[in-house]
């Protein structure tokens, strides 16, 4: 026999809830228990979590989420940008305050939530360490 007929380690696990661990990790939970927090500071994650004890280390985030979130602002900001200088009212000045001001604060309102939520996929996907039991 070899190894490819028995299931993998994973594949014998039951499944987690993949979209309410998005939905946790985008609030800032923990994607196991929903009751500790997911962030010690503004995206240094927490080594484990303060409530269930889940190790939260071995997430490997990367570049993922500022990523997702450039591709959001991107959309929203010039999305906007066409829809209001259709008409041409605008000044120069306007434009060169108002867009690169809305991109900042939309990315930095993003990244931790969109961060969150990629931790959260991967630990219902077992990603990465994540594939401890359900204990
Ligand atoms: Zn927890």
């Amino acid at each position: 026999m070899t190894e490819l007929e028995f299931p993998a380690r994973q594949d014998l696990l039951p499944p987690r809830d993949r979209w309410r661990a998005i939905r946790l990790g985008f609030a800032g939970q923990c994607p196991h228990c929903g009751q500790g927090k997911l962030f010690g500071r503004y995206l240094k994650v927490n080594p484990s979590c303060a409530s269930c004890g889940e190790d939260l280390s071995h997430h490997r985030a990367d570049d993922l989420p500022a990523y997702i979130v450039l591709f959001i602002v991107g959309h929203v900001v010039i999305g906007t940008l066409m829809s209001t200088d259709a008409e041409g009212l605008w000044p120069l000045w306007v434009h060169m305050t108002i867009w690169p001001l809305m991109t900042l604060i939309l990315s930095l309102a993003l990244l931790q939530p969109v961060k969150g939520a990629v931790i959260g996929l991967q630990w219902a996907l077992r990603m990465h360490g994540f594939g401890g039991d359900d204990t």
